[in-house]
Formats: structure tokens, C-alpha cells, sequence
């Protein structure tokens, strides 16, 4: 089959590789139909992480069932699924906890050996562990495209939304108007906040806000700190999401956020490191959430109704659709923030 594989920093190709097969008798194979380019593909595209030559990439798929091992029980041939980009056991203290994020075996297709050496999802098949547990059946009505976003995006918006903890008149500010940004604007909707705004310095993103009726602000015409001050008596928001991953977003976090407030940490972090004035955020009485990986398996059920019942639109986002063999220009261009969602067709 063909596979879009790691070649150097800013480089990928398409490959020929071996079939996936069942290896244990709780996998499944699937073939795809849908597979994303994400942000955090853009660290590994660039070099931030170790990935050898050859190695798959891509983590969010849908697909259609073509085997199953001897242990399977929910899933079946022929079933049309979108995988969890994080692989849980299902099993252990954490995904009894509903934390499938921070499973003892937690694992992420495409991302090399720290993500569990698994294969990437930006292929003509996958092979998916516990497929019972990282498979969900996508209901007739939902197509393909819109499921894939249950993968990761959609779902990591929704439980944002739900560390957030709204419970009504709030004022919230969510920086960075990229896909999860925007998910998250969406899902914070239907809590009831007095207001959201989505923070950018990027035009044509700051558009997406009318998906979600968030109010756009332009990070480099208006001063964000004052720009919420001014629509807060001064106080600042009361819950802020970082939806980049940079130091920068994350202090701006802090610089918008009352005394009191909240600040949800969604963008993915790595190495990166901040001065942090302990005292400061002590004496404003900070409560400060890091998500982690999402635990997709506790919140894809409530996206996929968010679909369905079209709360939750990720279709404006998608950019591009291309097909595998024009993946190095898929990342080029989303690299670039010429694109903002690519979508692959294999
Ligand atoms: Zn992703
Ligand atoms: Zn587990």
C-alpha cells in the first residue's frame, strides 16, 4: 500500500509499504477514507521530533473496517469508523477513570517511537490495537469528512470546553483561530458564556469566528490585554483557552485572564519553556488546567451528537482536500498558513 512516510526536516514522501495485518487478536485494519494533517504533524514535519526516515505519519483517520482479530467484539467488517488519535488500552486505572488520554499504554499513530512506534494514519490502510476501545461507529448522516474532525480537532474542542467549566455568563477568550480554536470557540457555545472572543493575528482565520459567533480580535491592531479589559470592567476574561502551544500564547493567557480566572492549556507543548512569576500567579489565585492529550474516548460520543445536530461545524475549515501522492504540498501549505485544515483522500 502507499503511505506518506518522515524523510527529513521539511520533507515527506509517498511510499510503498507492506500491507498492514492483524498482529493480536484485539486489532483492526482499516482501509482509509479521510486522514488529516494536524499542528502537531507540523513538529514532526519540521524536524522537532525524533522520526526516522521512513517512518509513518498522521494520527486522525476515518475508514471502513476490512478485518478484525479473534478478540474483537464491537466492531465489525465493513463498519465505517474514525479513529482516536490517542490508542487507550481500555483497561487500565486511567481508562476506568475516563482519563484514556493518560493511559498507562497511551500511544499516537504516526509520531514515531515516543507516540509508541505506531503506523501513521496518512495511508491506504491502518491497522488499529484495541479496536473495541479507539474504533467508533460513525451513525448514518455524518459523512466522512466531517467525522474525521472527531478524530482529534472536534473532540480536544469539546474538552476544552468542558475544562473549562462555563456555567453561564462568562466571559471567555480563546487565542488562536486555528481548527482547534475554532472547535473549541463551537463547543464553548452551547455552554451559555456572556461572550467569547477568538484571538489572532491572522485574518483569514479570524473569519472562521462567525462560525460560532465568537468576536474576532486582531492581536496586532488591538492590544489584547485592553481589548478585554474593556468589555470586562477592567477584570480581564474570566477562563482563557491557549489553543496555540507557544509561550507567547501562553502568556498572553495570563495577561488576559482575571484575578480569579482560569486558563485551559490546549495547545500542545513540548520543550518549550517560561519564566513563571509563582507569586504573581498566586496572589491573582490562578486556576491553571493543563489538558494533556485529550482522552478522545471520553468526549467523541458528545461530538459526534454535536455533528449530528450541527452545533458543531468543522466543514469551513477544511482548505484543501488532496490526494496522498500531494502530501508534501499539503504540509508545505499548511506550513505556510496558506491552508487551514488539509484534508487526504487516499
Ligand atoms: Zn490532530
Ligand atoms: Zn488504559
Amino acid at each position: 500500500m502507499r503511505a506518506v512516510v518522515f524523510v527529513e526536516a521539511g520533507r515527506v514522501r509517498i511510499d510503498d509499504v507492506a500491507d498492514p495485518a492483524i498482529e493480536t487478536g484485539g486489532d483492526a485494519v482499516i482501509r482509509v477514507t479521510r486522514a488529516g494533517i494536524c499542528g502537531s504533524d507540523l513538529h514532526l514535519f519540521h524536524g522537532k521530533a525524533p522520526l526516522y526516515e521512513g517512518e509513518g505519519m498522521g494520527h486522525e483517520a476515518v475508514g471502513v473496517i476490512e478485518s478484525i482479530g479473534g478478540q474483537v467484539r464491537s466492531a465489525n467488517v465493513g463498519d465505517r469508523v474514525v479513529v482516536s488519535f490517542t490508542v487507550a488500552c481500555g483497561s487500565c486505572w486511567f481508562c476506568a477513570a475516563g482519563q484514556t488520554g493518560l493511559c498507562e499504554e497511551a500511544a499516537i499513530f504516526g509520531t514515531g517511537m515516543f507516540g509508541g512506534s505506531l503506523p501513521g494514519a496518512q495511508a491506504e490502510r491502518l491497522r488499529v490495537p484495541h479496536a473495541d476501545v479507539n474504533l467508533r461507529k460513525v451513525p448514518d448522516g455524518i459523512d466522512d469528512e466531517r467525522a474525521l474532525f472527531v478524530s482529534d480537532v472536534l473532540t480536544t474542542g469539546v474538552y476544552a470546553a468542558d475544562l473549562a467549566g462555563l456555567t453561564g455568563g462568562e466571559t471567555v477568550a480563546v487565542i488562536g483561530a486555528g481548527p482547534v480554536g475554532v472547535a473549541c470557540a463551537q463547543a464553548l457555545a452551547a455552554a451559555g458564556p456572556a461572550a467569547v472572543f477568538l484571538l489572532d493575528r491572522d485574518p483569514t482565520r479570524l473569519a472562521f469566528a462567525a462560525t460560532s459567533g465568537a468576536t474576532p480580535i486582531h492581536v496586532e491592531k488591538h492590544n489584547p490585554q485592553m481589548a478585554l479589559a474593556e468589555v470586562t470592567g477592567d477584570r480581564g476574561a474570566d477562563v482563557v483557552i491557549d489553543a496555540v502551544g507557544s509561550p507567547a500564547a501562553f502568556t498572553t493567557a495570563l495577561d488576559v485572564v482575571r484575578r480569579g480566572g482560569r486558563v485551559v492549556v490546549v495547545g500542545l507543548y513540548a520543550g518549550e519553556t517560561v519564566e513563571a512569576q509563582l507569586g504573581v500567579y498566586w496572589s491573582r489565585g490562578l486556576d491553571l488546567r493543563f489538558a494533556g492529550p485529550c482522552p478522545v474516548h471520553t468526549y467523541w460520543d458528545r461530538a459526534m451528537r454535536g455533528l449530528a445536530d450541527g452545533s458543531l461545524d468543522p466543514s469551513p475549515l477544511v482548505s484543501h482536500r488532496l490526494g496522498l501522492d500531494e502530501a508534501q504540498r499539503g504540509y508545505e501549505l499548511f506550513a505556510s498558513r496558506a491552508a487551514t485544515k488539509v484534508v487526504l483522500v487516499p
